[in-house]
């Protein structure tokens, strides 16, 4: 029966980060650094939250966007940090983590044939999306300057059939943040133009030498703009699934209707949970960002004394260094790492081909971890 299979769905793979940590799991003395998922337990007012849902029967379908309290909590917290305003009965709605939120969105804007503009290197969660929907991706190379998308390198990308870009800032997988001069010539070049723009902001609260902006805030942006968020990085929620989309009525409306035939609604339990996090648990990122800085900081200094090419990333949890002296490709370097010192980390070309030629080191790991996987990587590096 397999000739049946849809097509499209034939065509796409396995994301590489999920191959890589497939074979890892093989090895079983390798120190792991590929995961892009926080090393801290969900806060424990977090957890009891849920548990208390349990045991209080909140077990039910909620109403499709979400619990309207929850709403509620995201419309206030985007706007108390983020200056972000939507209102909770028609323009926010809560998903199976930013995944979910991912998907419903470019359901619901793209056709056979629409063009989505993707600044690469890029997390891999978009493409096959994308290609199930009939999209056809665009890359557009941002490697000539430090994985930042300006006005310039987008301009000459956007066709007449370009119906989005997506935005991923701060970066999975390089770390690097837009500054706000830097949003705002995106916005003024895209402002006049109907091009939707997918701003997915999973790692707005782990962003560490500024504050976060959202595309969404600058003149003729938020009509045209879906921004993603969620609580699986800021609040080490991975698992609970937990997610939000905020888009104005006109694009919610149709969202919304996706979301109700794909999932009904997120989890009840884990939105009661949500709804504890973003009520009392506003700031929870605090403490894990001041392990995430003093971590970065270590692995950044380490690789450049071990004579790495690479940009201080300025959010997220990854630093992507430059393998290209090597001259070996991404895979083999990472595969000979594993290998020689088991050490593991993910191969560029997982994060498209612009990926290529460089390696993602995921610092969400203890200390003890990062200063074992230096040392070894260092041993790796001086016999190559
Ligand atoms: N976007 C990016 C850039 C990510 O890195 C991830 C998770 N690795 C997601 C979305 C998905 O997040 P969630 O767990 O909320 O589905």
């Amino acid at each position: 029966m397999e000739h049946l299979i849809n097509p499209k769905v034939k065509d796409i793979q396995i994301s590489g980060i999920r191959k890589i940590s497939n074979l890892v799991s093989t090895y079983k003395d390798a120190l792991t650094l590929t995961i892009g998922q926080p090393d801290f337990p969900t806060p424990q007012h977090i957890m009891d939250a849920g548990k208390a849902a349990i045991d209080a029967h909140k077990t039910t379908y909620t109403p499709n966007p979400g619990l309207l309290e929850l709403r509620q909590a995201a419309a206030a917290y985007v706007s108390g940090k983020y200056g972000l305003t939507y209102r909770p009965e028609t323009e926010i709605i809560v998903t199976a983590g930013a995944s979910q939120a991912l998907d419903i969105t470019l359901r619901t804007i793209l056709e056979e044939g629409a063009e989505v503009l993707l600044p690469g290197p890029i997390y891999p969660g978009y493409e096959p999306l994308v290609r199930l929907c009939g999209g056809i991706p665009v890359y557009v190379d941002t490697r000539h300057n430090g994985f930042k998308l300006t006005a310039e390198l987008l301009e000459p990308h956007i066709t007449e059939k370009t119906r989005c870009i997506i935005l991923c800032y701060p970066s999975n997988p390089t770390g690097r943040v837009l500054s706000s001069q830097e949003l705002a010539d995106i916005a003024a070049l895209l402002a006049d133009k109907s091009i939707f723009v997918i701003s997915d902001e999973i790692y707005s609260e782990l962003i560490y030498d500024q504050s976060h902006t959202s595309i969404a805030k600058y003149d003729g942006m938020r009509e045209k703009t879906i921004v993603i968020n969620g609580l699986s990085k800021s609040h080490s929620m991975t698992g609970w699934r937990i997610g939000f989309t905020f888009a104005p009525e006109s694009i919610s409306q149709h969202m919304v209707k996706v979301h109700q035939y794909n999932v009904t609604c997120a989890s009840s339990v884990s939105q009661y949970a949500a709804l504890e996090a973003l009520t009392n648990g506003v700031d929870d990122a605090l403490p894990m960002k001041e392990a995430y800085v003093a971590r970065r900081d270590f692995v950044y200094d380490r690789l450049v004394h071990m004579g790495f090419e690479l940009e201080k990333p300025e959010g997220a949890f990854y630093l992507f260094p430059s393998i290209e002296r090597f001259k070996l490709s991404s895979m083999d370097f990472t595969m000979k790492l594993l290998e020689e010192q088991r050490v593991a980390v993910v191969p560029g070309d997982a994060f498209s081909s612009f990926g290529e030629g460089y390696i993602r080191i995921s610092y969400a790991y203890s200390m003890e971890v990062l200063e074992k996987a230096m040392e070894r990587l260092a041993a790796f590096v001086s016999k190559l």
